[in-house]
């Protein structure tokens, strides 16, 4: 692990805080809060999990003097997460807390898109950038199948919120299902050629107590791509300017939209992992599927310095994850350590 000043040169130098095996980090993923308001079936129990204590969450100052002290360590991207952090009272406040810190340059949020026709306008006020909207059903009565709550969820309502709002690029997260909601790939696909949406396929994991879900619903993401072909060629692009991870992204023709692929199930991403994730409850986790944690709450709320519990989670961040050669269930939900 290293802190290094960048160019000598340039008057305030970029800072690039590199991990045990050389990997720069960057990207901070913030877990505001455990809970969701739904009960995605690959994700949470219908009955909900063990909810942590409200006085365990970080209150959003607390989350706001985390990033203050890490981002001159050069943690320069966020993103907002959960649990469904628009669930969340007075998540402008936090965006704007966090646009304030020196240093920080993109603030993404990571939602199930229900509240963002009534919040987006606020948000993009406050300072967020950018959304990632996480649908796996264009049809309502499916919708509510899968996230087992009827919340009157519309992707494309929510995402021309966010568009019209200003938050761009906007990115739809599917997680793909085979016999569950792959027969709405192309459905999915053909929304990128009548808006500038970039459209996500994940390869569902095995995280979490999935129940009736297997490996059989896993849908390889080469199959997923196939079926988009249907539509028409597919060209590679290097997808929305701003923000990419670990997707692969094409476009059909010349549609306003991409097409993207993230294939956690038959890749790894470990060598290019530029991330850490903060829990709701203050834990600096280093590998989304690995247990791995330096706790950062109890040092805050002692008033002492978060740089060396910060340096030394970077020292000892894994190298990759073990994700692939796991069985169903045994890691915790997404929910949990937003994902
Ligand atoms: N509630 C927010 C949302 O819906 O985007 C943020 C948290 S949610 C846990 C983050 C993402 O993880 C969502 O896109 C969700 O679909 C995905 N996810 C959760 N469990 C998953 C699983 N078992 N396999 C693949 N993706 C999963």
């Amino acid at each position: 692990m290293t802190v290094v000043q960048g160019h000598a040169a340039s008057a305030s130098p970029p800072v690039v805080s590199r991990d045990q095996f050389g990997r720069a980090i960057e990207y901070l993923r913030i877990s505001i809060t455990d809970r969701c308001n739904f009960r995605c079936r690959y994700c949470m129990p219908l009955e909900g999990l063990p909810w942590l204590p409200k006085a365990d969450i970080l209150s959003y100052e607390e989350i706001a003097a985390i990033v203050g002290q890490l981002a001159p360590l050069g943690l320069k991207r966020l993103r907002i997460s959960g649990g469904e952090p628009t669930i969340r009272p007075q998540l402008a406040s936090l965006v704007r807390m966090l646009r304030s810190i020196e240093g920080v340059e993109d603030i993404s949020l990571s939602t199930n898109g229900v509240r963002l026709p009534a919040m987006a306008d606020d948000l993009a006020r406050a300072g967020l950038d950018r959304v990632n909207i996480s649908a796996d059903s264009l049809r309502a009565d499916r919708v509510v199948e899968i996230a087992r709550r009827d919340l009157d969820f519309d992707l494309v309502r929510s995402a021309t919120a966010a568009e019209h709002a200003g938050l761009s690029p906007v990115k739809v997260n599917v997680v793909v299902m085979r016999g569950i909601n792959d027969d709405e790939i192309e459905d999915f696909a053909a929304l990128t050629r009548t808006h500038p949406w970039h459209v996500r396929f994940i390869e569902l994991m095995p995280v979490g107590d999935l129940r009736e879900l297997t490996w059989d619903h896993v849908l390889p993401s080469a199959d997923v791509l196939e079926r988009v072909r249907r539509l028409g060629p597919l060209v590679p692009d290097r997808g929305p300017a701003r923000g990419n991870g670990p997707a692969a992204y094409w476009r059909l023709g010349d549609a306003p939209g991409t097409v993207g692929v993230i294939t956690p199930m038959t890749h790894t991403y470990c060598e290019t992992c530029n991330r850490v994730r903060l829990t709701a409850d203050g834990r600096l986790r280093t590998c989304l599927f690995g247990d791995h944690e330096v706790p950062l709450r109890d040092v805050l709320r002692r008033g002492e310095p978060l740089t060396p519990h910060f340096l030394r989670a970077l020292a000892e961040k894994p190298k990759e994850h073990a994700l692939l050669q796991m069985q169903v269930g045994g890691l915790r939900a997404l929910s949990q350590v937003g994902g």
